[in-house]
């Protein structure tokens, strides 16, 4: 079998919605799957609505989900001699005209049409002129698409899908202006990239049989293509802002890991068996475009959290020190000063479901001037507490080695001796060192602030009772 190339067509009018990018991943996927190529064009002839921002937005989006690509990216708008060139094929070949009707007599056809009840297409007035001489009146250049039959095409994901052909239009394929429109170039770039598998949303399900009337045309083989149901806001409207955020790098700012949104963007209308958990690597072995179900999928937050906290809490503490750090700058933290970030990240990637729950989580490793939680301080800050905070500092003055079963060891020795229960210490010291009730554990506290700071605050603490 020849060799699978797909591609990623964005049009760069915006940021990388939730919804291209699972177009992107589907792409991505086959054509890794069976070790194909993976194209991106980027579909800039709307001058007026590109932007190279969003372009640069969409380049970032798909490497932070590390959806790599092997040609590319091109631009359309540095394609439009190639475009013209195809124009005049097929005026040569007389399968597209020029059509001289101007936009009022396409209005005034168009009514006239549709009080006779029937299809406001165009009549094909300039269909069977003869070929005439350019006399300098603007004209479009319409597609002569065949008026009997039916286009049809066996849909990956949707089966076989028809169209009647006299419902189809002659298309504008060039404008007044002479730039190409936008089903043309779409079909011109696919074939001439060879793109073998289109998978695209299926918005455009109605360009398709366009595209393959068009494909024929000229002569090349049409590829397959697979469109993939839209993604729904929880109400079961098309996704919007309404919703939450939509762009791709939002979830990034929101403390989202690219894995977890990958494995979330992927189970959006494909799944294996009763599986939840995949990886890029697992899924270029388990994906297919025929698992794709057939209706709508739901996007739902929740479910994005929960892959997010696993990937949290089975991530490499190293990589999310990383990726936490620009957070915890953005809250006054240089943590560079205080406990190793990879100690600190370990005590929290257990509970945290964001890098944002990360990074707050954090600061109070690094930052000691902090209030005491009030409900806490009131319940655990008791007059007999300075006593046993002063016991603690001094039995951990004593320790050779700061680790856990040392700590632990302390803690025992102290409940043994004063014949208390952990809980009427452990949550004091808890508050002690991170000023909350809700805090990693109390030993793994105390080993990753280090002897100094732990004894550091509880002194301040056992001031702060005594005053
Ligand atoms: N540029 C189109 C879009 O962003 C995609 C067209 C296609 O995939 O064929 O919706």
């Amino acid at each position: 079998m020849s060799q699978v190339r797909l591609r990623f067509a964005p049009s760069p009018t915006g940021y990388l919605h939730v919804g291209g990018a699972r177009t992107a991943l589907f792409n991505w996927l086959l054509a890794r799957k069976q070790q194909g190529r993976f194209i991106l064009r980027i579909e800039d002839t709307d001058v007026a609505r590109s932007t190279q921002e969003s372009v640069d937005a969409i380049l970032e989006g798909m490497t932070w989900l590390g959806l790599d690509w092997d040609e590319g990216p091109f631009y359309q708008s540095e394609n439009f001699p190639l475009y013209k060139e195809y124009v005049q094929k097929l005026l040569d070949a007389g399968k597209a005209y020029k059509c001289y009707c101007s936009a009022e007599e396409l209005e005034a056809k168009r009514e006239k049409a549709m009080k006779e009840g029937g299809k406001p297409k165009y009549d094909g007035t300039c269909r069977n002129l003869p070929p005439q001489e350019d006399d300098g009146r603007p004209y479009v250049v319409r597609f002569k698409a065949p008026q009997e039959g039916t286009t049809s095409w066996v849909d990956l994901i949707k089966g076989k899908i028809s169209f009647e052909n006299v419902e189809l239009d002659d298309l504008i394929i060039q404008r007044t202006d002479g730039t190409p429109t936008y089903n043309f170039v779409v079909v011109i770039d696919d074939a001439t990239m060879n793109i073998t598998t289109v998978i695209r949303g299926d918005d455009h399900v109605n360009n398709t049989p366009r595209q393959i009337l068009l494909y024929e045309a000229l002569g090349v083989p049409v590829p397959t293509f697979a469109h993939v149901p839209m993604i729904l806001g929880a109400d079961k409207a098309r996704l919007s802002k309404r919703h939450g955020a939509t762009s791709v790098m939002a979830y990034r700012d929101m403390g989202f890991l690219p894995e977890a949104m990958v494995n979330y963007l992927v189970r959006l209308g494909w799944s294996f068996g009763d599986e939840e958990i995949f990886s890029l690597e697992d899924l270029t072995q388990k994906f297919s475009i025929e698992s794709v179900g057939r209706s709508a999928s739901v996007f739902n937050p929740d479910k994005l959290l929960w892959l997010n906290a696993h990937y949290i809490k089975t991530g490499d503490p190293v990589r999310l020190a990383g990726l936490v750090t620009p957070f915890l700058k953005e809250r006054g933290v240089d943590s560079e000063k205080g406990p190793g970030l990879v100690a600190v990240v370990k005590t929290l990637q257990e509970r945290a479901k964001t890098m944002l729950e990360l990074a707050d989580g954090a600061v109070f490793y690094y930052k000691d001037g902090f209030e005491y939680d009030e409900k806490g301080a009131a319940k655990n800050f008791n007059p007999e507490t300075p006593a046993l905070l002063e016991l603690l500092n001094a039995k951990l003055e004593g320790l050779a080695t700061l680790d856990m079963e040392s700590v632990e060891g302390v803690f025992k020795g102290i409940c043994e001796e004063k014949g208390i229960k952990l809980g009427q210490i452990g949550p004091a010291v808890r508050l002690a060192l991170s000023g909350t009730t809700a805090s990693p554990g109390i030993y793994e506290m105390i080993v990753t602030l280090g002897m100094a700071e732990t004894r550091k605050r509880i002194e301040r603490a056992m001031a702060w009772i005594r005053r």
